[in-house]
């Protein structure tokens, strides 16, 4: 049981280098709160999910943070634009702060539907602006940073390995920049604003060494990662987007002002396109999770969709491809069920080494780079072959709970299958008794087998005939 990720660093896949029992400091960049998360920012988010899940299921003691980007984010990465919260403060005549509260909950709420855990430190930008200002300071007195009128920059020059991340030279950086906003003052088109300067309608704005105004957003991720995670942690996710300008800053402010690795693996989610095309307003298609339960689909089918493809693999949203992923996710609900109900009584001696197969298969998948579209293959395959046996009555009830216990570990992971239907616990008698009646019915002894379903009743039992026999349900419900 090795896991291996894809290190966005190395451009490689490296093994995990912790033992299960260790703690992991995990953190990932989280959403900027001016609008609704539309479907394609939730991605990472699921995809981080499970990568906890998988942590916690082999036994790591994960510390999951996430933060909420509540002031400082540019309506353009690269610094240029208006601030996208007060952009949305002032179209809605509201405050930034009710705009930022406002979104975090729906963004919340999209989470919840989407069975995303919560992470055990969900932080807010505007809370952390002392952190801030503080690892600027710190940068400065080591001597990374200048300051021009509208703000104080990072020097990019000053730390060789800025390009590391991108897999870009300084060189490289700076006709990929073109675009960056000029400011005749910054030496390099890469440096980046840590505390912006002489804005005064930015709403939010803090006291600070230099002068009134606000952070940067960059900045906001590596003071609050390091405040709860400490200088060097595990693992840093983000989607894909970060990998050319937000994460390369994070890395530089963070390692210059520690003389530490910042964080070991760096994982990027894909990007999603709809219909085969970007996701725009103009194109109509910015679609919410409440779209998709407009269309009388479950969140929870969006999660399983997410799943059928590796988070590293740009995938290609369709109503079709959805409705597609919903109906696959009720079969895997309604075999579920059918394994809760199934009373058969013919124990078949193949199924431990059939569920040690599978399980072996599904968490190979995981661990090789957290393959879930893979795993959701073998199970299929898996299902089949299980649905096979029910249909032949070669199991019994007895296999069907191992069967139930394996879906159950591997939805620790995936987060997406229903057992809530209770499992009707039956008494050995009254299965013994339902087993004599379809011997009974077999032989075409009516009598008797009418005779047995009475008992049955009576032990509070309703017997039904199927197509694999017959199936017990509670007359009262279970207390
Ligand atoms: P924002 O809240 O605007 O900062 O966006 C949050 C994150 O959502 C971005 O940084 C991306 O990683 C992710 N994201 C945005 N659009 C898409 C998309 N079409 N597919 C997948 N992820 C996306
Ligand atoms: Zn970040």
């Amino acid at each position: 049981m090795v896991i291996q990720f894809y290190n966005t660093l190395s451009r490689s896949k490296e093994l995990f280098h912790k033992e299960p029992g260790q703690k992991v400091g995990m953190y990932c960049c989280g959403p900027t709160v001016y609008y609704f998360a539309h479907i394609g920012n939730l991605r990472p988010y699921v995809a981080w999910d499970v990568l906890r899940r998988l942590l916690e299921q082999r036994k790591f003691k994960v510390t999951h943070v996430m933060n909420i980007t509540d002031v400082g984010h540019l309506v353009s990465d690269d610094d240029s634009g208006e601030d996208k919260i007060e952009k949305t403060a002032r179209e809605q005549q509201k405050s930034p702060e009710e705009i930022a509260d406002f979104y975090t909950d729906a963004f919340l709420y999209d989470l919840e539907k989407m069975r995303v855990q919560l992470p055990h430190h969900l932080v807010k930008a505007r809370k952390h602006i002392p952190e801030m200002i503080a690892l600027i300071q710190k940068l400065e007195k080591k001597g990374y940073t200048y300051t021009t009128p509208s703000g104080v920059y990072f020097d990019t020059q000053k730390f060789p390995q800025y390009g590391k991340m991108a897999n870009l030279n300084m060189d490289e950086l700076k006709a990929v920049r073109q675009d960056v906003e000029r400011d005749d003052a910054k030496k390099h088109p890469a440096d980046f604003r840590l505390w912006q300067l002489n804005q005064p309608h930015h709403l939010q704005q803090w006291d600070s060494p230099w002068g009134r105004g606000y952070p940067g957003w960059h900045i906001e991720c590596s003071a609050m990662s390091m405040k709860y995670l400490g200088e060097h942690f595990d693992i840093h996710t983000g989607g894909n987007d970060h990998i050319n300008i937000h994460h390369p800053n994070e890395i530089a402010q963070s390692e210059a002002a520690t003389g530490k690795k910042f964080a070991d693996y760096w994982l990027h989610s894909a990007f999603m396109r709809i219909d085969n095309q970007k996701m725009s307003k103009s194109l109509k298609n910015v679609y919410l999770i409440r779209d998709i339960e407009n269309h009388q689909l479950k969140p929870l089918a969006y999660r399983f969709l997410l799943l059928t493809t590796h988070y590293r693999s740009e995938l290609n949203f369709t109503w079709e491809s959805i409705r597609a992923a919903q109906t696959t996710l009720d079969k895997w609900n309604e075999f579920i069920q059918r394994l809760q109900k199934y009373a058969g009584a013919h124990s078949n001696n193949e199924i431990n080494a059939l569920i040690a197969q599978a399980k072996e298969k599904v968490e190979a998948s995981f661990d090789d780079d957290i393959n879930t579209a893979e795993a959701l293959g073998e199970l299929s395959q898996f299902q089949r072959r299980v649905n096979g046996l029910m249909d032949q009555q070669k199991l019994s009830k007895a296999d069907t709970r191992k069967i139930l216990e394996f879906l159950q570990d591997v939805d620790e992971v995936l987060g997406v299958f229903d057992f809530a239907q209770q499992e009707t616990i039956i008494p050995a008698n009254v299965l013994q008794l339902a087993q004599q009646r379809e011997a009974a019915r077999k032989s075409k002894d009516w009598a008797q087998s009418d005779a047995l379903r009475a008992q049955i009743e009576k032990e509070g039992f309703a017997v039904l005939d199927t197509k694999e026999g017959f199936e017990l349900k509670a007359l009262k419900p279970a207390h």
